[in-house]
């Protein structure tokens, strides 16, 4: 019955590998199906993450391939078996989104986490904090744009600390998460229990800080959940998508809160850092893509690590397409043109010619103080694509752009990089500018 069992089981893999090679991951290897009966499948696992991933990522795809292979209509339950470890207040420990509850990704752990001169500092911190919490670094704040990981280092220290000890009280949640909590506390009259369940934590891990800007009341409230935690040595850890100095409009007292402890920058990763986290992905998923095609995409995208890794699930996709090969050719449809030759400089100016040109509107438009939007929107991308194309600083491009501060290009940036994630007209018209800046 156990080799049946097994031999389902098995097959199912290999199916879920096959036709649903995104949601694959090389750990699924180790989960072992407990019984077959009555309709139910159970599948047990050793760590609450995988159990939540499997639910939430893979329960439909799975169910699917266990009924084509047996034949049977079949339900699926995931149980938890690190039996010795499960604790009423396990589910407590998670806060976060909507429904209450936050669960961390199983790939974002220190083991997954590629190390190189980029993130070296940042890494060294969280992983000197989840073995010491509240002594070595407090706060620890993590910057950078988006995509290099501030995420994936945050949840992997979290996972750390909760392996360490799982009565751990960690309080991990995105600063909206925090903002919308207290604003929802403050209509309903909750402040005290918001404040309590605020205040009692070992680890308070807030992903995204800038998102506090221009809250004036939030940040009052944050303000004092910051003195309360950091007054009784309980570790705090921030991320954000540029300095504290930089967050606009963010208080001074926050500014200088956030500066008392460390405060380290992630930056894009170099071409051998991108080799070996695309290596990292490819393990991950069970593939093993020539070196060839590895190099192709760490030379073609360098703007940051989430799009490399989005260029390896298309590739790896179209793949599964035919005949499940991954080679160069391949590769070089998947993702367009021609490989970029590395280390190109691309000047400030170069960018405004390329962005004038599309636009159809003057250089002295672009620096000028016009503001419709037919002006602004140009400008804005100008200076997105300054950023990330440019080493310059944020200082530097506003300079160019009419001295126009720090805090005018970040809301440039940000609102184009939004834009690139919602909206396709958008998005095609960058891409179109950095092929052909990039290309040339
Ligand atoms: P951020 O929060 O800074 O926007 P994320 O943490 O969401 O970025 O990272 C985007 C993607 O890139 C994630 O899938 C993450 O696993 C991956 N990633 C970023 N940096 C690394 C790294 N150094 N090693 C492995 N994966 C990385
Ligand atoms: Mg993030």
């Amino acid at each position: 019955m156990v080799d049946v069992l097994a031999d389902i089981w098995d097959r199912v893999l290999r199916t879920l590998q096959k036709n649903h090679s995104n949601i694959w991951r090389s750990w699924f290897e180790q989960i072992e199906p407990i019984s077959l009966e009555n309709g139910w499948l159970r599948i047990g696992v050793p760590e609450r993450s995988w159990q939540q991933y499997l639910m939430q990522t893979c329960n439909e795809s799975l169910k699917e391939a266990v009924q084509e292979i047996t034949g049977h209509l079949i339900s699926l339950e995931y149980v938890y078996t690190d039996q010795e470890n499960i604790l009423e207040s396990d589910l407590a420990n998670y806060q976060g989104d909507e429904t209450g509850i936050f669960y961390f990704s199983p790939d974002y752990t220190f083991d997954n986490f590629v190390v190189g001169p980029c993130n070296r500092l940042a890494h060294a911190a969280c992983v000197a904090v989840s073995e010491s919490p509240g002594h070595t670094y407090n706060p620890l704040f993590i910057h950078g744009s988006v995509g290099l990981g501030k995420t994936h280092l945050l949840q992997a220290t979290c996972q750390s600390l909760l392996k360490q000890d799982k009565q751990r009280r960690i309080t991990y949640m995105s600063c909206e998460t925090f903002v919308n909590d207290f604003i929802r506390a403050v209509e309903e009259g909750k402040l005290y229990d918001f404040r309590y369940n605020y205040r009692h934590v070992d680890v308070l891990v807030i992903d995204d800080v800038q998102f506090l800007t221009e809250r004036e009341r939030s940040q009052e409230e944050f303000f004092h959940t910051f003195n309360t935690l950091y007054q009784s040595r309980k570790q705090i850890i921030l991320s954000a998508d540029c300095s504290p100095a930089e967050i606009p409009k963010l208080e001074e007292r926050l500014v200088s809160r956030f500066n008392q402890g460390l405060v380290t920058r992630i930056d894009k990763p170099c071409y051998e850092t991108r080799m070996a986290i695309l290596h990292k992905k490819a393990q991950m998923r069970g593939i093993e893509p020539p070196e060839e095609v590895i190099c192709f995409i760490a030379r073609k995208i360098e703007r940051n690590t989430r799009e490399l890794e989005g260029a390896l699930t298309k590739i790896h996709g179209m793949a599964m397409l035919y005949d499940g090969k991954i080679t160069l050719e391949l590769a070089r449809q998947a993702l367009g043109e021609e490989p970029t030759p590395p280390g190109r400089q691309i000047s400030i100016s170069q960018i405004i010619d390329a962005v004038s040109n599309c636009f159809n509107v003057r250089l002295s438009d672009l620096q000028g103080k016009r503001r419709s939007r037919s002006i602004a929107f140009p400008r804005q991308v100008c200076m997105y694509l300054a950023r990330d194309l440019t080493a310059h600083s944020l200082e530097e491009i506003g300079g160019y752009f009419g001295g126009r501060d720090h805090t005018t290009v970040l809301h440039a940036y940000r609102n184009i990089d939004r834009l690139y994630d919602n909206d396709e007209k958008t998005r095609f018209l960058v891409d179109g500018l950095v092929v052909g800046l990039t290309q040339r």
